[in-house]
């Protein structure tokens, strides 16, 4: 399975200043009083995986994302957040122990995303984490709700959630490309 061991984050939400979480070995818990921001920190990992829904961030419009100021300081002008996956065992086909995905975004909607520093698509990071089951549509972020939404599913979109978790969606979306030319 994906191992991220650690996030950083930077201007993303209550975040103002750069912090570094690092996450052990086998299970991590965010505690804290209401309103710390524990759910800032979902969000930021599903917005790194490329979520384009402002709604699904629980904003209004993309900037939402961006640190806007508090009693004590200043707004800020971009917001930057990058996960860090272990790659000791491969799972990511990349020639890289520690796999960086970091996405960028600035108060004009102008954004960037990289992997390894490098700037890339988006498309690239889905296709990095298609059939790891870490994507952004994957099991690996079940917000509230999510339970009893998988549950009333159709048996076809069930089936697609099955398809992610058991590794075939890419030889699916090879087969859809292929059969277009
Ligand atoms: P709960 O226990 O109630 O679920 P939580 O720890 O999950 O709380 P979050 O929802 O992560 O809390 O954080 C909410 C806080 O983040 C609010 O105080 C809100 O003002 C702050 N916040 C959200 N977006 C921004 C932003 N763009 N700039 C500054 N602060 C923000
Ligand atoms: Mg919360």
């Amino acid at each position: 399975p994906v191992f991220l061991k650690s996030i950083t984050i930077q201007g993303f939400k209550s975040f103002a200043d750069k912090v570094k979480l690092e996450l052990g070995q086998g299970l991590s818990v965010v505690v804290g009083p209401n309103g710390s921001g524990k759910s800032n920190v979902a969000d930021a990992i599903r917005w790194v995986l490329g979520e384009q829904s402002a709604k699904n961030l629980r904003g209004s419009k993309m900037e939402d994302v961006i640190f806007s100021g508090s009693s004590v300081r200043r707004p800020v002008g971009m917001a930057e957040v990058s996960l860090f996956f272990d790659n000791s065992t491969g799972i990511f086909p990349l020639e890289y122990q520690e796999v960086i995905i970091t996405r960028r975004v600035y108060r004009d909607g102008e954004g960037q995303y990289f992997i390894n520093r490098s700037s890339c698509r988006l498309k690239d990071i889905h296709e990095l984490f298609m059939d790891t089951g870490a994507g952004k549509e994957g099991f690996s972020i079940i917000g509230q709700g999510r339970v009893e939404e998988i549950l009333n599913l159709r048996s076809e979109e069930r089936r697609t959630l099955i398809e992610e978790a058991s590794g075939i969606t890419k030889y699916r979306m090879r087969k859809r490309e292929a059969l277009k030319r």
